[in-house]
């Protein structure tokens, strides 16, 4: 399974498709990605390979936009199908997920949030997590990196995950524990992906989350790395240039 993400001055679907087939060696059931051009959310996933979705995408959807994120899945909680494959939006359609690893605790999550009116799709503890995601952001009127901060915190389990937000096009949020992530720092321009194969052409600066850190990846802003648990700010994270 793995992630991939783009946000900056290119098209994001080539780039994002082209990771996901670069990260077809570690394995997966279905694949997926959301692209977003400012104005509205493209999104097409696929039980199968990532050529599969790759046919679907481009006899489907608009894959014009300059944010995107991909997916290959390996199902943990509910079977390998279209709806199950990621991303996943939230309720209010504002929020986009991928997430690789598992909610352990999605089960109670889940009965709490139906509790407060909200519906699911699929059957996958994902879905879970970015409904949680909103909720916390809705209740507690935090921004984004704030929002998803509080909710890995009420988890538990192992994840990579990218996330953006209809209302935020110049952002993505990313964490990680326990599966890898790394990010591909450009001129004007950022990657996400679960190694660096699908960045390594346009940059070699890359930046390797630690278990339990998170960022916020923001156009016309530096990275900021923080302490999923208690919040410190990385002041120096450690960017590593590739060869
Ligand atoms: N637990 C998630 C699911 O089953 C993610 C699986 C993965 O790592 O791809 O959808």
């Amino acid at each position: 399974c793995g992630i991939v993400g783009y946000i900056g001055h290119r098209q994001a679907y080539p780039i994002v498709m082209k990771g996901l087939q670069r990260l077809e060696y570690r394995g997966y059931d279905s694949a997926g990605v959301a692209i977003y051009d400012g104005e509205s959310i493209q999104l097409c996933k696929t039980k199968g390979k990532v050529e599969d979705l790759k046919n679907k995408v481009e006899s489907s959807i608009n894959t014009a936009g300059n944010l995107g994120i991909g997916h290959t899945r390996w199902a943990t909680h509910g079977v390998p199908n279209d709806v199950n494959s990621h991303p996943h939006y939230s309720n209010s359609g504002d929020l986009v997920i991928i997430h690789n690893g598992i909610i352990e605790n999605y089960d109670a999550i889940k009965k709490e949030l139906t509790n407060r009116g909200f519906t699911f799709e699929s059957d996958t503890d994902t879905e879970v997590l970015v409904n949680l995601i909103e909720d916390v952001q809705i209740n507690q009127g935090l921004k984004l990196g704030k929002a998803v901060q509080v909710a890995l915190n009420q988890t538990v389990g192992a994840y990579a995950i990218a996330v953006f937000d209809k209302k935020k096009p110049n952002e993505i949020v990313v964490a990680r524990l326990g599966s890898p992530l790394a990010i591909g720092i450009g001129e004007g321009e950022f990657f996400i992906a679960s190694d660096a194969s699908p960045f390594i052409e346009y940059t070699t600066n890359a930046l390797y989350l630690e278990d339990g850190e998170m960022a916020i990846v923001r156009l016309d802003k530096k990275i900021k790395v923080f302490s999923i648990k208690d919040d410190a700010l990385i002041t120096a994270p450690y960017i590593q240039e590739l060869k």
